[in-house]
């Protein structure tokens, strides 16, 4: 029988962790460096030293752990993910990743394991991006994506900075935080789709994210009273809006297989129930593992804008605000994860992941991959998000063999 996590210790840390910030609906609120935030990195950081790891904190406040390699001095295996939450988030997002990465370690303690390369376990800050904006900071200032003043100065929604607030929960560390040199990086997480849960598998080999683009529209229209102005002389600018949305449905029928489209928000004005909407402002967002596919998509609507625009009689304005590339993982990790699957002796797809993961950021460092283990119904982001705990448990296993193959047992050489 191959090697296993500890299912007992592993479950009576994942139900301790989840005591704080728990929510009366089975989730957990513990936005970014909120106090239950503070509180779970005390948590995590006491685990950390119980299980004799080297914890250092960086200028973002990433958490490290780091466990020594027979061969010190060879570039160490990361693993690990988030544990800030959305407001009232689920309690698997991330959690399972870092709690994950732990019990890999517990495991390699508990039967006296030796690897020959350091294994770090990491905890990123501010994945969620729902206080501080953008999401992926702590990641995305590691990989070099952003500046530290950057970060520091994001604002949330009271105007108390990112760097305040760090400060305040006491997790401003001193090592910097800039790229390093890794051997690689492995993620488990929950797959927060359906894919996993409607083939009945229970991991999912990632082999890299979805390329998406996202735009901020507007138009501007008239406002008048809504009984008075006849239909023929109204300029809507909520109307033209719907068609837009609408045609997001026809584009996303056509445009392949993989391709998603989405209007997320839309702000109406004067929003009121007897006066003809003036303006709107709304998003786009399209993504597909293609990044043709999204730049097809992209032009087409903005024909379609254009045409709303021309019917309604209205103005229009539409500007990209982000576009991020489809990126493929490592073939190299992948593939490891894929043997860990078999030595565990798990089934197993290749999936593409649809939403954004520290990973990504990692991806543009080092070789990386992740594994998924299903999201019940798809569901993520809300207290109802669940994964039988069994899954859980093959994907830190799954994990503990990509680990033990990284980071070698043998004395093999890079
Ligand atoms: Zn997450």
């Amino acid at each position: 029988m191959s090697l296993t996590v500890s299912n007992e210790r592993f479950r009576r840390r994942f139900t301790t962790f989840n005591e704080i910030g728990a929510t009366n609906r089975d989730g957990v609120n513990r936005p970014s460096l909120s106090s239950a935030n503070q509180e779970a990195r005390e948590t995590l950081v006491e685990w950390f030293e119980e299980a004799n790891l080297d914890v250092t904190v960086d200028e973002m406040g990433n958490l490290f752990a780091r466990r020594a390699g027979a061969n010190d001095a060879l570039n160490p295996v990361l693993i690990g993910s988030h544990i800030d939450s959305q407001y009232n988030g689920g309690r698997y997002d991330g959690v399972i990743g870092v709690l994950g990465a732990l019990e890999v370690i517990e495991t390699l303690n508990a039967d006296g394991i030796q690897t020959e390369r350091p294994i770090e376990v990491v905890a990123w800050s501010n994945e969620e991006g729902v206080r501080f904006q953008p999401d992926m900071l702590g990641s995305g200032v590691f990989a070099g994506e952003f500046d530290l003043e950057y970060a520091y100065t994001r604002e949330d929604k009271e105007g108390k900075t990112f760097g305040e607030e760090l400060e305040r929960i006491g997790y401003k560390g001193d090592e910097p935080c800039e790229p390093r040199d890794l051997h690689c990086y492995f993620e488990l997480h929950v797959e927060q789709g359906p894919q996993l849960s409607e083939s009945g598998l229970s991991v999912g080999v990632v082999g890299g994210v979805y390329g998406f683009v996202w735009m901020n529209a507007a138009f501007t229209g008239s406002a008048d009273h809504a009984g008075p102005t006849p239909m023929h002389l109204r300029h809507d600018a909520l109307v033209a809006t719907s068609d837009v949305i609408e045609s997001v449905r026809r584009i996303t029928s056509t445009g392949g297989d993989d391709l998603v489209g989405t209007v997320g928000s839309i702000d109406v004005h004067p929003n009121s129930i007897n006066v003809i909407p003036e303006r709107v402002d709304f998003t786009l967002d399209f993504r597909s593992y293609d990044n043709d596919i999204v730049d097809h998509a992209t032009e087409q609507i903005q024909r379609e804008i254009e045409h709303a625009a021309n019917r309604e009689n209205v103005e229009m304005e539409y500007e990209e605000i982000m576009r991020v590339d489809a990126e493929p993982f490592d073939d190299e990790c992948i593939e490891t994860v894929e043997r860990a699957a078999d030595a565990v002796g798990t089934k197993y797809m290749r999936i593409v992941s649809g939403a954004g993961h520290d990973a990504n950021y990692l991806n543009e460092i080092c070789p990386t991959s992740m594994i998924f283990v299903p999201s019940v119904d798809g569901i993520s982001h809300t207290e109802d998000e669940y994964t039988e705990w069994a899954d859980v448990v093959r994907g830190a296993d799954v994990l503990l063999h990509a680990v033990l193959e990284k980071a070698k047992t043998d004395g093999d050489e890079q």
